[in-house]
């Protein structure tokens, strides 16, 4: 590997659903990692085998799946590594830079205990750290790191500056515990260094961890990663993020009916800002996308403004893509797929739905007049402009249109004629069409409806109403 590469991962726990703050977190890397023509590494940190489930791990496929967060080469599971884990353990040891603990729970819980009653710092200071090997009990002993006890360990972080953390605040903390499984901090260092990880770019709630972390590095001798810490994503009360906020999946978000570009495009602006842009697009922030622009103080999590991002992302999307992520949509909130028929007309009014609707859910109603076949059954609303004067405007306007030329001006300027005829004007003939063409007050133009379904349905539509 060159020294230049850059090497970057996503480590999330299977242990639920995938938190946005991970998708975050995720996108961060694998923009880094695009940015620089690097390599973007998913290793799924199964270590604790009480709390990880396969369907959490599902999740976190389907969440960067869902992303377009693709990764590179097969996903790392970090339960599987064991055995590499207790090696370096063991290295450390035969290295003499950890050492064999025999200290019982009882023991450790009795130093606290007496720590703290004495006033003392309650940090574990294992007995047998500069014990003679001579004089080791034939019991059972977890494998400790020597962490410095002298002198201060700094963490340059491309977030935070200089981070200084006092080691006499560090412990000798445990890599192998006395059953022979390695700890999910050793885990970590050994699968970030085998896996050549350059950066790692996480939350800010590991950056204690990294000080700790930091015994193994050097221990073994190993390079440290370029670290990066982000603040944590905080509600808009300025609180952390919890349910109480909202939505914490990231495939809640798609069942809500938002695009993945806005999803990314939003995630990026949260914590990260490249001027005063706030819609940009994949390109665009793959171009910019630097460590630079990470603020230090947490982003607040604003439904409004992804609301908005969506419907500017919706507006210029490719139609027939929309229509993909749009069954895709379906089919996470549980609703009832499309007919090829359906989706061939949701394609080809996509140019006149797209503008305007802010979630797919929005989008979908407007494209009421599309999917669903006559009769249209009018709700109560739309079906007040159905009185008997329109309906006898709607059968004069019919033989107009069946020879009128299918071509938007043209319809335009017949509307306009039979409702001048009748000493009335466009706009309302505009609701009695509205209510026959889509069943509802709200939808696209009466005109772009007409040309969408075409002649005989449109007909057959206003047929249906006026009968006749
Ligand atoms: N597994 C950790 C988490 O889900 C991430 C650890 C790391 O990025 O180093 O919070």
């Amino acid at each position: 590997m060159s020294h230049t590469e850059v090497v970057t991962r996503i480590a999330p726990s299977p242990t639920g659903y995938m938190h946005i703050g991970t998708a975050r977190t995720a996108l961060f890397n694998w923009l880094f990692a695009r940015k620089h023509g690097g390599t973007f590494l998913l290793r799924v940190e199964d270590t604790d085998r009480a709390r990880s489930t396969p369907e959490a791990t599902e999740a976190i496929y389907r969440g960067m799946t869902w992303l377009g967060l693709d990764w590179d080469g097969d996903t790392v599971s970090q339960f599987a590594r064991a055995d590499r884990h207790a090696e370096v353990a063991h290295q450390m040891l035969a290295d003499g830079a950890a050492y064999k603990c025999f200290s019982t729970q009882d023991e450790i819980a009795a130093f606290r205990e007496a720590a703290r009653a004495e006033g003392r710092s309650t940090l574990f200071r294992s007995p047998w750290r500069d014990a003679d090997p001579a004089t080791h009990p034939d019991a059972p002993f977890a494998i400790r790191v020597k962490a410095p006890q002298e002198g201060a360990t700094v963490i340059k972080d491309k977030v935070q500056g200089d981070v200084t953390i006092q080691n006499s605040e560090l412990d000798d903390m445990i890599c192998l515990r006395s059953d022979g499984t390695p700890t999910y901090m050793l885990a970590v260092v050994v699968d970030d260094h085998d896996m050549g990880i350059t950066h790692v770019i996480r939350g800010d709630d590991h950056l204690a961890n990294a000080a700790r972390q930091m015994s193994v590095y050097n221990a073994m001798g190993w390079d440290v990663p370029v670290w990066a810490h982000i603040p944590l994503i905080h509600g808009p009360d300025g609180k952390k993020l919890s349910k109480r906020h909202g939505a914490l999946g990231v495939e809640e978000y798609q069942a809500m009916g938002y695009p993945a570009a806005a999803m990314r495009n939003y995630l990026a602006r949260l914590g990260w800002s490249h001027g005063d842009d706030e819609f940009f697009t994949d390109a665009q922030a793959r171009d910019w996308f630097d460590l630079d622009g990470i603020g230090r103080s947490p982003a607040r999590f604003d439904l409004k403004k992804l609301e908005n991002l969506s419907g500017q992302h919706m507006a210029v999307a490719d139609d027939a893509a929309l229509v993909a992520e749009i069954e895709a949509y379906l089919a996470a909130s549980g609703q009832q797929e499309l007919s090829d028929h359906q989706r061939n007309g949701l394609e080809s009014a996509m140019y006149c739905l797209k503008g305007g609707a802010k979630s797919f859910g929005q989008l979908v109603d407007k494209a009421r007049f599309v999917l669903k076949s006559r009769p249209m059954e009018p709700d109560e609303k739309s079906a007040k402009a159905l009185d008997d004067v329109s309906r006898g405007i709607l059968q004069q306007l019919t033989p107009h249109l069946q020879n009128a030329s299918w071509n938007r001006d043209l319809l335009e300027e017949v509307v306009a004629q039979v409702a001048e005829q009748n000493g009335t004007k466009m706009g309302k003939l505009a609701q009695p069409l509205r209510a026959v063409l889509a069943g509802r007050t709200v939808s696209p133009s009466v005109f772009d409806m007409m040309m969408v379904l075409g002649r005989e349905e449109t007909l057959l539509r206003i047929q249906d109403v006026t009968g006749t």
